[in-house]
């Protein structure tokens, strides 16, 4: 019972090398925010200390603790859940030397320790080389599970260490399928769902709990046709305020130009005659009038332009500045 979505190839890896008795001692779990890589690691857990024979069976007593995160042998280290949160912080040396003394002690109520570094780019230069050590010394009935959104940012001793498992986005069509037959949600709202989180479900699980979600980028939306019918004295408004967010939460702002980069890829799309594939299904008439005011050249520059602005951005150089020339390249209307 891998509650993974999708993932079909990593999953029978695991699977195979449990059945076999080899598992490696360490994993290294790559891919985007939400695509998967936590329940993996957690099923992997689960089936590593389950009580039953199908594991993980997600119903004795060793899977419910892990899920529920009580039990003393699978301990998860690093990022904080909520990834909203400003600035996440190092995982440090003490944090690891403390795994490091728990690794080297037998398991206390399972049969198998399992370690969750969440976030492992984010080992400081000491912790980093201090896990090295123990992946170096491998303990039996002792596995590291290390999650990141970039491999190249962790010391390539660590990742040569570790069995490199890639969790990709999923089609949106295979997302969007998993979530109607598995999640009971549904058609046209997993649709939407598997679109707007861009092949990754554990955002679209997420939104389906919580309606804050949908909400939040409905009004990120609103917000956004607001700003093209704007002047410019509203556009550098728009952009003043991003600015000063970007300060408190770089996150928010990140996602608010991915909402911008779906809405004028769904423009590109309808212009090119390809609607049915667009995200923002939700707001088919809009986009379809949307499109018809502007030139296809238009839309595909101010795409560049939005992918330009966001790659300012992540190099942290004139904040203010890559917002306000995204405000200036909106392309004007009615030149068909
Ligand atoms: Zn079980």
């Amino acid at each position: 019972m891998w509650q993974v979505i999708g993932q079909a190839r990593s999953v029978s890896l695991l699977q195979q090398s449990l059945k076999a008795g080899k598992l490696a001692h360490a994993y290294l779990l790559v891919g985007p925010p939400h695509v998967g890589k936590m329940t993996l690691a957690i099923n992997l857990a689960q089936a590593l200390n389950c009580e039953a024979d199908e594991k993980p069976c997600l119903e004795c007593n060793a899977c419910k603790k892990i899920a529920a995160g009580t039990h003393a042998d699978v301990r998860v280290i690093g990022m904080e859940q909520n990834e909203d949160e400003a600035e996440a912080k190092l995982i440090g040396i003490d944090q690891i030397k403390e795994v490091q003394h728990s690794a080297s002690l037998p398991p206390f109520e399972g049969r198998h320790k399992v370690f969750i570094i969440d976030g492992a780019e984010l080992l400081s230069a000491d912790a980093a080389n201090c896990l090295l050590k123990t992946l170096e010394e491998p303990e039996a009935k002792v596995t590291f599970i290390l999650l990141t959104t970039n491999d190249r940012l962790l010391l390539p001793t660590v990742v040569s260490r570790c069995q490199r498992l890639e969790l990709a986005p999923l089609p949106v069509s295979e997302e969007a399928r998993a979530l109607v037959e598995d999640r009971k949600i549904e058609p046209e709202r997993a649709r939407l769902l598997a679109g707007l989180s861009h092949g990754c479900p554990g955002w679209a699980l997420a939104a389906a709990r919580d309606e804050n979600t949908l909400q939040r980028r409905n009004e990120e939306v609103n917000r956004l046709v607001e700003v093209i019918k704007a002047d410019y004295v509203g556009r550098f408004d728009y952009a003043a305020q991003l600015a000063s967010r970007f300060t408190q939460n770089r996150g928010a702002v990140y996602e608010v130009l991915e909402r911008w980069l779906d809405y004028w890829r769904d423009l590109l799309l309808v212009k090119l005659g390809a609607a049915d594939m667009i995200t923002n299904i939700d707001r088919r008439s809009e986009i379809n009038e949307m499109a018809g005011g502007y030139r296809l050249t238009q839309i595909k520059d101010y795409i560049e332009s939005i992918r330009r602005a966001a790659e300012q951005l992540r190099q942290n150089v004139n904040v203010r500045l890559a917002l306000d020339v995204l405000m200036l390249d909106i392309p004007s209307k009615g030149v068909v």
